[in-house]
């Protein structure tokens, strides 16, 4: 059984895509589901490779395309870049992000501090801000068990 926060988040999907005339095709409810039960923030080759045993005949750019499209309506968000191929985030909430620089996972965590920190007055002046988000690097735990079992 789904838990409702993802019933509700379907909803969020639904009521997004009609309003932005997308067609919920089967295969894009799949990519949808299939990103917002990831907790990795996969990149578009990640969801590919996931989505490909339901769909066998979807191709890497149809996946593409439709990530990208989702972004662009607001369903998903794109993580913060280096480089990297592009990473994926279903999380539309107000959070932030801890970067392994080992392993390249990126995990959610959430702070009321962090989401009330105060911008620069120079900043404010200059530029509108439309989003903060605070990230973090190190080593996340696992890498950090590995290394201590070297
Ligand atoms: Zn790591
Ligand atoms: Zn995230």
């Amino acid at each position: 059984m789904r838990k409702e926060s993802d019933r509700e988040l379907l909803d969020f999907f639904m009521v997004t895509c009609r309003e932005h005339h997308l067609r919920v095709t089967p295969q894009r409810l799949a990519i949808y589901v299939l990103l917002s039960e990831s907790k990795e923030h996969p990149s578009a080759d990640g969801v590919f490779q996931s989505i490909k045993r339901e769909f066998p005949s979807i191709s890497y750019d149809t996946v593409n395309r439709t990530l990208l499209t989702f972004s662009k309506i607001g369903v998903v968000g794109i993580v913060e870049g280096r480089g990297e191929p592009r990473r994926f985030d279903p999380n539309m909430s107000s959070h932030h992000h801890f970067h392994c620089r080992r392993c390249g996972t990126i995990t959610d965590f959430f702070s009321d501090d962090y989401d009330n920190l105060e911008i620069p007055r120079d900043l404010e002046e200059k530029f509108t801000v439309l989003n903060k988000r605070v990230v973090l690097e190190g080593i996340c735990d696992t890498c950090r068990t590995k290394q201590s079992r070297l």
